[in-house]
C-alpha cells in the first residue's frame, strides 16, 4: 500500500512485503513516469540518496527475513535488514561493505553467493557479482556465504589529538606496511575528530582481532598504539560481535604517505575550524571470482579516508563541501568507496576503465532504459 511519508508530505512510501511486489511498482512508476527511488536503511547521508522527492520511495522495511541453510554454510537474506545498530544490509553489500572481517574473508560483496535483482523491465533474475551499487535492477534478495565466529578483541582508544597524532600516523603506517601483512586478521580504523560539546580535537583508534584474548592483553600487532599510552578511554576487550559495535561522508584513497597524512589533518583542523559553531553541530577479493571494484591485488598498502562531517542546516551546506590534497602530490588513488562517497562524487570512475566499461556493458544490456 502507498503512504504519504508525514515528514515530508511529498513522498510516496512503498513497502513491498516480498520481492514479487517490486515489479509491480516499478512498472507502475514507469507507466505513469512517476520517478522512484530504492531505500535499504536510509543511512546515505545526502539528501536524494535513498528517497524520491515528489515520487515512490520504496522501502524493504518489511523484508527482513534471516533464513540459515539446513547446513549453516549459507544465509538467505532480506534487503530490509540492518547492521551495525541501523546502517541497511542492501546498501552496504550493494556497495562493497567493509567489515571487522575483510582482511580474512575480503568485502561483505565478496561473501555473496547470489543476489535476486528486479530489473527496470520487472523480470526478476539471480545475480552473481556485486559492487556496482543499484544501478543495474534492485537487489530483493542476498544470499551469503557464512562462517563460525566466536567472542571477538576489540574496542575504541581515544587520545587528545596533538599529543598523539604524531605517533599515531607512525603506528597506523608501520600497520598498512607489515603489520596488516603479518597479521591480515587484525584491522584497524584511525579517526580525528573534533567534539563539539567539549570543544576538543580527539584521535581514535578502532581495533579489532577475531581471536579472543584474556582481559588486559592486545594482539601483539597493536603493540605500536598501545606504547602511545595515556589514552583517556579504552574500551578493548573481548566480547561478541554485536556488544562491541554497538552524516555526509567524502570518500577518497591514497598512497599510503605519512607527511600526507599529517597535512590532511592539518587542513582538516583549519576547515574545520571556521564550521565549529555550526548551530546543533551533531556529536557525533577476489575469493569468489572478484568484484567490480577495481582494487585488491595491488603491490602497496591504499589508505581508505572518510571525510564525515554532521551538520543541521542546508544554509551550512556550502561552508563544509570542499577537498584535495593528495592530487596534488600525484599520491590520489582513483578509488573512493561508493557507500562513504558524497553527492558530487563519482566512485564507479574511479573503478578503473576496464570494469566501468564491463559495468556500462551489464546496465545497456539488464537496464536497457535506463530505469535505474
Ligand atoms: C554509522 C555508520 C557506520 C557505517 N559503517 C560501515 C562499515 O563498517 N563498513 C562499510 O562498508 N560501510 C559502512 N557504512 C556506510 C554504509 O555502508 C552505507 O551508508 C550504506 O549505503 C548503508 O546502506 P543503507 O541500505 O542503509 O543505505 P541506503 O541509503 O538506503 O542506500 C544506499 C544506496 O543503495 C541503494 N539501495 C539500497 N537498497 C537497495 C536495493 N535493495 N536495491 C538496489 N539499490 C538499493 C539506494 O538507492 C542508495 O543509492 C556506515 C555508515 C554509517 C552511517
Amino acid at each position: 500500500m502507498l503512504t504519504t511519508d508525514p515528514a515530508s508530505q511529498q513522498q510516496l512510501l512503498y513497502p513491498p512485503a516480498d520481492a514479487e511486489e517490486v515489479p509491480i511498482i516499478i512498472l507502475l512508476s514507469r507507466a505513469t513516469e512517476c520517478p522512484f527511488a530504492i531505500k535499504g536503511s536510509g543511512h546515505t547521508a545526502f539528501k536524494g540518496a535513498s528517497n524520491s522527492h515528489g515520487g515512490i520511495t520504496i522501502e524493504f522495511a518489511q523484508i527482513k527475513q534471516v533464513i540459515p541453510s539446513a547446513d549453516r554454510k549459507s544465509v538467505v537474506i532480506g534487503p530490509g535488514n540492518t547492521c551495525l545498530g541501523t546502517v541497511g544490509v542492501s546498501g552496504l553489500i550493494l556497495g562493497g561493505g567493509i567489515s571487522f572481517f575483510s582482511g580474512q574473508y575480503g568485502w561483505i560483496c565478496d561473501s555473496i553467493i547470489s543476489y535476486q535483482i528486479v530489473l527496470g523491465s520487472g523480470e526478476i533474475l539471480t545475480a552473481l557479482r556485486g559492487g556496482g551499487g543499484g544501478n543495474f535492477g534492485v537487489g530483493a534478495q542476498f544470499v551469503a556465504s557464512t562462517f563460525e565466529q566466536v567472542p571477538i578483541w576489540g574496542g575504541f582508544l581515544t587520545w587528545e589529538m596533538h599529543g598523539s597524532k604524531m605517533a599515531l600516523i607512525d603506528a597506523m603506517v608501520n600497520y598498512a606496511e607489515k603489520g596488516s601483512l603479518q597479521d591480515p586478521k587484525a584491522a584497524l580504523i584511525v579517526s580525528f575528530a573534533h567534539v563539539q560539546r567539549y570543544q576538543t580535537w580527539v584521535s581514535s583508534l578502532i581495533v579489532d582481532h577475531p581471536d579472543p584474548l584474556p582481559e588486559g592483553s592486545h594482539p601483539e600487532v597493536f603493540d605500536e598504539n598501545f606504547n602511545i599510552g595515556n589514552p583517556f578511554a579504552d574500551s578493548t576487550r573481548t566480547a561478541t560481535h554485536s556488544n562491541l559495535t554497538a552524516a555526509s561522508y567524502w570518500a577518497m584513497t591514497t598512497r599510503l604517505d605519512k607527511q600526507s597524512e599529517l597535512d590532511i589533518l592539518t587542513i582538516f583542523e583549519e576547515e574545520t575550524t571556521p564550521i565549529l559553531d555550526l548551530a546543533d553541530f551533531l556529536p557525533s577479493s577476489r575469493r569468489h571470482g572478484g568484484n567490480a571494484l577495481g582494487i585488491g591485488g595491488g603491490e602497496e598498502p591504499l589508505l581508505l579516508i572518510s571525510f564525515s562531517p554532521m551538520w543541521v542546516s542546508t544554509t551550512d551546506d556550502g561552508a563544509v563541501l570542499t577537498w584535495s590534497l593528495a592530487r596534488e602530490r600525484g599520491l590520489n588513488h582513483p578509488f573512493s568507496y561508493i557507500n562513504y562517497g558524497s553527492q558530487i562524487q563519482d566512485p564507479l570512475a574511479g573503478y578503473g576503465a576496464e570494469n566501468l566499461a564491463r559495468l556500462v556493458e551489464v546496465s545497456k544490456k539488464y537496464d536497457p532504459n535506463g530505469v535505474l
